[in-house]
């Protein structure tokens, strides 16, 4: 049995720590904030996510607390359909669930606590010492923790032992980003439809809806990350204006964001590491593959990544074995989700504005396409390996962990 211990109290630091102790291991998670808290929007966990979740037993819970998805529906400003697609046509009973971050966090903390790993707050690490085979962390206030025989790093997209450990690294931010809200959709708005949807104008403009259970809706919209990062107060009455007019119909959702004012602000990194690991240090989750949410992937791959680690542990006695069938069982579909979101992002979020008219034209017949649509609708549940190689449900409509 192993000494681990874990960097980041995040979606991808709880499954690996739990899964871990799960497995008879000694595992320690180190979180910089006094109290583990959840921060950012709504999510959608795709049958790869919810797959894990059940592992932890935790998918019913989820479920009851979430929202159920059936599909993914754009529109441009003139109302013609950019992206409609249906988890049905991969299986009957194929789904995806939005859910509040705050819920998932509850979800998986409690089992946390639930099992045998120590969770050590109020821990900035800023530092792994490799020590021989070992790694011992050391926090901000100089106290060092270990050795460890795995320091597993899950310190999130912006992660700064990244950049200390792995120079090579790269993770620029991407220039635009999101400003979000959760609000109430009494009227079922956007709840009623079980759809994720958007609506764009060129690349410039976009607003997402994401309904995450319990009549809750969290709403998206894009901004130039230059704009979020300034720290400027946003201009609440002309995002109001430009809102409306960009989707009339949500008036009620726009109107109640605008009065609460409550609007949080997200950026991205596009994230690609050289490796996984520096020997005992393996990085996991957005720190080692963070992309923009547009592919909406970025939970369900980190909790991916703590399911397979613990399954690579299970199963070979050696630890840098281990590590290499991880990298290679985690290697191909964390690289095509990079790859896909690289090439994607921009035609929804950029000022290259022909992107904005080529999507218009042509996303809409390519999701009508049989070959492309499906392409596409397995690229959303998350499914992919690559360009070319795929992952099938089950014949529950099922993500099988096991393939
Ligand atoms: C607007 C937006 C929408 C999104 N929508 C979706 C979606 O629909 N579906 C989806 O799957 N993904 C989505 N994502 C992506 C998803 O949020 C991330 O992929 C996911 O949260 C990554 O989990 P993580 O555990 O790797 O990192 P995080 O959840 O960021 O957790 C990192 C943890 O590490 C802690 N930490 C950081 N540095 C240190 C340190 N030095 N020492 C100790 N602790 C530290 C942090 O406090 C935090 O608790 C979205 C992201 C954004 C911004």
């Amino acid at each position: 049995m192993l000494q681990v211990g874990v960097v980041g109290c995040g979606v991808a630091g709880q499954a690996v720590a739990t899964l871990l102790a799960d497995a008879g291991h000694r595992v320690t998670v180190f979180e910089r904030f006094t109290e583990a808290l959840p921060s950012g929007a709504g999510l959608l966990l795709q049958p790869t996510g919810l797959a894990v979740l059940r592992a932890l037993g935790l998918a019913g819970e989820a479920e009851r607390l979430g929202a159920r998805i059936d599909g993914l529906l754009g529109l441009n400003h003139r109302g013609h359909v950019v992206l409609d697609l249906a988890y049905a046509d991969l299986h009957p009973a194929a789904y995806g669930l939005g859910i509040h971050r705050g819920a998932l966090f509850g979800l998986l903390h409690g089992r946390l606590q639930r099992s045998a790993a120590g969770l050590v707050t109020d821990a900035e690490i800023v530092d792994v010492v490799r020590d021989g085979g070992r790694a011992t962390v050391v926090d901000k206030a100089g106290r060092r923790h270990g050795p460890f025989d795995l320091v597993v790093v899950a310190d999130g997209a912006h992660s700064r032992l990244r950049e200390r450990l792995m120079p090579r690294a790269r993770a620029p931010l991407y220039p635009w980003g999101c400003i979000w809200a959760t609000v109430p959709d009494h009227r079922g708005f956007a709840t009623a439809p079980g759809m994720l949807q958007q609506r764009l104008h060129g690349t410039a403009t976009m607003m997402g809806l994401l309904p995450v259970g319990q009549d809750q809706v969290t709403l998206f919209w894009s901004l130039p990350a230059a704009e979020l990062e300034s720290g400027g107060s946003l201009d609440i009455e002309a995002w109001r204006i430009e809102a409306m007019a960009l989707w009339p119909e949500a008036v009620a959702l726009i109107e109640y964001a605008a009065h609460a004012a409550s609007f949080a602000r997200a950026t991205y990194r596009h994230v690609a590491l050289p490796r996984w690991n520096e020997g005992p240090i393996l990085f996991i989750g957005d720190a080692a593959h963070g992309t923009s949410p547009q592919l909406g992937q970025g939970a369900n791959l980190g909790l991916l990544d703590a399911q397979a680690l613990s399954r690579a542990l299970a199963t070979n006695a050696d630890l840098a074995t281990a590590l290499a069938q991880f990298a290679r069982r985690r290697g191909p579909s964390v690289r095509f989700y990079r790859q896909a979101s690289h090439l994607l992002t921009p035609f929804f979020q950029s000022h290259l504005a022909p992107l904005g008219v080529m999507r218009d034209v042509l996303m809409g017949p390519a999701c009508r396409a049989p070959g492309l649509r499906g392409m596409m609708t397995t690229t959303l549940a998350g499914l992919r390996r690559g360009w070319l190689s795929v992952d099938a449900l089950d014949a529950d409509g099922r993500y099988p962990l096991d393939s």
